[in-house]
């Protein structure tokens, strides 16, 4: 377990979900998108482009579980040492009633990668330097600053949010309903997704009784099943934990994302 104090551990578990599940999406997804610069053509040969030639054999070391979950817990916990004192250990009440916290963090998101050193201007430069030596982070497309830009907008939303109540069906859940690690934040997922809902009743795939239908899944697990299918897929075919885990994809994936394990667990 990292060396933080005790009532840093609240807010530190919400900032590295945040944060492997981000790294997670990084290793998960080789291929960036490449679309959303084609305004810029100075890249017309592809010799000034690594990442077209870099395949992902400079990411074979984070590919193993072990070494992920170390490299997420040691970004995790340098970033989050940098953060504001205040932020470590402010909860829900303390954080929306203070004036002077809404107004230097709350009403400034979402943040860009601009106002991150203004957030942590104290950051180890190291950890820059590991997230561009693992390929997460590089100078052309996507640089540290603009990685955690949405990692701390995430974070910050997480404290300015009301825990939930809890529901009839947490109780249930001792772990993620995929992977089952049970020390990770979970969210619920409607198995039918809500943007279908009224689909769903029309066309009679669904029982209205069947809409609230939740698994309660971590954060790496919640974001791989929508990118693994789209709302109506999920509603005509992946509407319950197994026929999710009938996939040998959402199987591979729960497999490895399972054995990540943090230090000291
Ligand atoms: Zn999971
Ligand atoms: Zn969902």
């Amino acid at each position: 377990m990292t060396s933080l104090p005790e009532n840093q551990q609240r807010n530190y578990a919400i900032f590295r979900d945040y944060l492997s599940t981000a790294l997670i999406e990084k290793i998960s997804r080789p291929e960036p998108k490449p679309k959303r610069r084609s305004k810029s053509k100075k890249a017309t040969s592809s010799s000034s482009s690594p990442k077209s030639t870099q395949d992902t054999s400079s990411d074979a070391d984070l590919n193993n579980a072990d070494d992920l979950a170390d490299f997420a817990d040691y970004i995790a916990t340098e970033t989050f040492r940098a953060l504001p004192e205040q932020l470590k250990t402010v909860d829900y009440h303390e954080y929306t009633q203070d004036a002077t916290l809404q107004a230097r963090f709350a009403q400034r998101l979402p943040l860009t990668g601009a106002s991150t050193p203004t957030i942590l201007p104290t950051l180890d430069p190291t950890v820059a330097d590991s997230l561009s030596a693992y390929s997460i982070t590089s100078e052309s497309t996507q640089g540290a600053d603009e990685f955690l830009a949405p990692i701390l907008t995430a974070f910050l939303t997480a404290l300015g949010t009301a825990p939930r109540a809890p529901r009839a069906t947490l109780p249930d859940a001792d772990g993620c309903e995929l992977c089952g690690r049970d020390w990770v934040p979970l969210s619920y997922h409607h198995l039918i997704p809500r943007f279908v809902h009224g689909k769903a009743v029309k066309r009679k795939w669904h029982r209205a009784a069947d809409l609230e239908n939740v698994a309660w899944l971590c954060g790496a697990c919640h974001r791989f099943v929508h990118r693994f299918a789209g709302h109506e897929e999920l509603a005509r075919r992946y509407y319950t934990v197994e026929l999710l885990m009938g996939e040998e994809a959402v199987r591979r994936w729960v497999e490895w994302v399972g054995r990540l394990r943090w230090k000291g667990r």
